[in-house]
């Protein structure tokens, strides 16, 4: 009890930014020790006094049994599910194992399903608590940077199938998230940059502020300290969570949540080349495809140089992944320009692409040209 009481004084009170939905609304809580306070912090939101949290065995050795001691002491009944960690676990057979689990513990409409983890966790878990008895309450405790100010806002879950990632999933909305600023001290700092890379890109779709504030910031982001990660969690949430409140379930055929693409046509082809084996993580790829978004962007002469040479020198000055040439594998432009055009169907020799007229000015095209995306690619170090 002192050590809980001792923390509790270190910690300030947290932030709560508010998400409001056609159909939901929910508080993000975003602070420290907030694993160590989960039961006083989701008493007052859960219909019922019982929960199953789901989490991987990493994120279990190190803050399982703080949350299992705060739901004890508030009087709130738990059972704990854990998988093994990575996207291994987004599976059909995972996800089969965890509903059998659950059906066999008796669960009833009311128990709530609690995701402690990375993206991979909530992602899944909130696809168990959608699907489940048609919808279980769901909370979400995201502890990596890329599931704090990404994937735990905006209510889409899935799971993988063996035709690609996220093909089989629903929109799921969560009763509250906390971000823990403190869990990131234990993350790896190659997953801390990827996650940073989410907040950048937030920054250059639509937060010029946000960028400039990265400017000024992000090595204090990267050095993990409390205050700066919380102020960090808050602005990118409060990004996304405009851009989906505006569209909810990604109807918009330009603008709305496509725009959250930024850098993303180019990632998943350098990822989906490398044959998502861990050797680059999704945000290092998203890190190279921001600066590549906006040479395409200076490339059709819609976006100032100055603002590329910006981008390019913040990934730069923080040590992030700006380039293909900067990798240590050897990537041959046709591989990627396959990949691309299996994603995003291209249509007539053009593609579709997240572009941008300047930093924070990010804005959907359909029409650029392949010869286009080919070059920009050898400039930055792919094999022709
Ligand atoms: P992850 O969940 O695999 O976590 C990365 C690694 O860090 C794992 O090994 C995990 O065990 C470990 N870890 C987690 N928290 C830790 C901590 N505090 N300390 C030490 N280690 C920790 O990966 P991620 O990057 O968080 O999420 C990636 C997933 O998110 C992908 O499956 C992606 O499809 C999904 N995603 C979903 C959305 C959405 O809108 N739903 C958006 C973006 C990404
Ligand atoms: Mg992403």
């Amino acid at each position: 009890t002192t050590r809980v009481i001792e923390s509790l004084a270190l910690s300030r009170r947290p932030v709560r930014l508010p998400v409001a939905l056609d159909h939901a609304a929910y508080d993000v809580v975003i602070g420290t020790n907030l694993i160590s306070r989960a039961g006083a912090l989701l008493a007052p939101v859960l219909p019922q006094k019982k929960v199953i949290i789901i989490t991987d065995e990493t994120v279990a050795a190190l803050y399982l049994p703080a949350l299992e001691d705060s739901l004890r002491e508030t009087g709130i009944a738990f059972r704990a599910l854990t998988v093994p960690p990575g996207e291994q676990s987004k599976s059909l057979k995972t996800y089969e194992h965890l509903v059998d689990a659950i059906l066999e513990e008796g669960v009833e409409r009311r128990t709530t399903i609690i995701a402690l983890g990375g993206g991979v966790v909530g992602d899944l878990a909130g696809f168990v608590a959608a699907s489940t008895l048609r919808g279980l309450p769901f909370v979400q405790i995201p502890t990596t940077l890329l599931s704090q100010v990404d994937s735990s806002v905006g209510g889409k879950t899935g799971i993988n199938t063996r035709w690609g990632k996220n093909l089989l999933g629903a929109f799921h909305q969560p009763l509250c998230v906390l971000a823990d600023v403190s869990a990131l001290s234990t993350l790896p700092q190659r997953e801390l940059i990827a996650g940073y890379a989410e907040i950048v890109k937030s920054g250059l779709i639509g937060d010029p502020e946000l960028f400039a504030w990265c400017e000024k910031n992000g090595d204090s982001v990267l050095a993990a300290d409390p205050d700066t990660l919380t102020e960090a969690v808050r602005q990118a949430c409060a990004f996304k969570a405009r851009v989906v409140a505006a569209d909810e379930r990604e109807a918009q055929a330009s603008g709305g949540r496509a725009l959250l693409n930024l850098g993303h046509t180019f990632g998943h082809a350098l990822e989906a080349e490398l044959g998502y084996d861990g050797r680059l993580l999704h945000g290092e790829g998203v890190s190279i495809g921001l600066k590549l978004a906006f040479a395409l962007s200076v490339k059709l002469g819609v976006c100032a140089p100055e603002d590329l040479a910006r981008v390019e020198a913040h990934l730069r000055a923080l040590k992030m992944p700006a380039s293909i040439g900067d990798l240590p594998y050897c990537f041959r432009v046709a591989d990627l320009m396959a990949h691309m055009q299996r994603d995003k169907k291209m249509q007539d020799g053009r593609l579709s692409f997240v572009l941008a007229h300047g930093i924070g000015k990010a804005f959907t095209s359909r029409d650029v040209p392949a010869e286009m995306v080919r070059d920009v690619l050898i400039e930055d170090g792919c094999k022709p």
